[in-house]
């Protein structure tokens, strides 16, 4: 399959990682638009949230765990973080492989563009 986030998580294509287990891979974002600035992505290709079943519960609540647990470890616990994931066109979503921008460090605007 021709996607850049499977190519990632086999090692064809160089990352810097941050986290790994059996489902799920995560590294820096290589244009990080914050100090902090993590994709958390499943292993399994699924296209983004739109493209979720039922069969996916325990994957979305493991991927939320494992964000708190990597904003702990880069120490933006206490002054906050943001944990997004975009869908679709009109979300901004480049890559169409689910992945969630954990971002921090900064203090972050709101609404986005
Ligand atoms: O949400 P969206 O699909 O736009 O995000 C894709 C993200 O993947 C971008 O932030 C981009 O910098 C990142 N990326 C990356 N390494 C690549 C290709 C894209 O970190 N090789």
């Amino acid at each position: 399959m021709d996607c850049i986030f499977c190519k990632i998580i086999s090692g064809d294509i160089p990352s810097t990682k941050v986290y790994e287990d059996e489902h799920v891979y995560a590294f820096k974002d290589i244009n990080p638009e914050a100090p902090v600035h993590v994709l958390i992505v499943p292993k399994e290709h699924i296209e983004s949230v739109a493209h979720l079943d039922a069969t996916h519960h325990s994957l979305i609540g493991h991927i939320h765990l494992i964000a708190k647990q990597i904003a702990e470890d880069a120490g933006i616990d206490q002054s906050g973080y943001r944990l997004l994931t975009n869908i679709g066109k009109d979300g901004g979503q480049s890559v169409l492989h689910l992945h969630y921008h954990l971002l921090g460090g900064r203090l972050l605007k709101w609404p986005p563009g």
